[in-house]
């Protein structure tokens, strides 16, 4: 099924080009669809075939394993990284992107909202929400909503009433050049 797309790619990563980096624990992939010009998603190889709502305390080495090998990747670009509140891919995975989210494959209103609202869960606020509870609670319903809402420009929230409006601001105010800070 193609939810389950992510696991080709775990049993012998050495032999997939999209394939960044990869160890006993993960693997580093890119993102078949980007949705920024650096968009990568970081695999646990052990069989995690649910979302951010299946975490406990017992995840956190592994999670925190993933940010030191997203911080060993060095990238250039200024990334966050984070889980979709609701995934549509089976096995668990990191999202690492770059702030711009300028690409051809962002097509749809719920890409931009994925991860511009709080649909997006940024690895720290999860870690932090695992060390204060036993789980991330996650409202189905209330996530889906975040995905319906206007499109607004995440760097000034601007309003647009189209993502072809939104993408040409982003062009011509917010160049990849002006993503400086790193927000993790
Ligand atoms: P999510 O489930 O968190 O919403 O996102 C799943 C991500 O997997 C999307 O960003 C999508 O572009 C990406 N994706 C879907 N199929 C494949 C695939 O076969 N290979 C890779 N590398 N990425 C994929």
């Amino acid at each position: 099924a193609w939810k389950d797309a992510l696991l080709v790619y775990l049993a012998a990563p050495e032999t997939h080009n999209e394939v960044v980096f990869f160890d006993d624990s993960v693997v580093v992939v890119r993102d078949k669809y980007p949705k920024a010009k650096l968009h990568l998603l970081v695999v646990p190889r052990t069989p995690m075939p649910f979302g951010v709502a299946s975490l406990t305390k017992e995840h956190v080495p592994l999670l925190q394993h993933m940010a030191s090998v997203v911080d060993g990747l060095a990238v250039a670009e200024d990334v966050r990284l984070g889980f979709h509140a609701v995934p549509s891919m089976r096995q668990l995975h990191l999202h690492v992107i770059s702030t711009d989210l300028m690409s051809p494959a962002l097509k749809k209103k719920e890409h931009w909202n994925s991860f511009t609202t709080s649909f997006f869960k940024p690895l720290v606020w999860v870690l932090d929400s695992l060390e204060n509870a036993d789980m991330i609670h996650i409202d189905e319903a209330d996530e889906a909503a975040k995905l319906k809402r206007p499109l607004a420009c995440h760097k000034c929230h601007t309003d647009f009433s189209t993502l072809p409006k939104l993408k040409q601001h982003l062009e011509k105010y917010h160049p990849p050049s002006d993503s400086k800070r790193r927000l993790t």
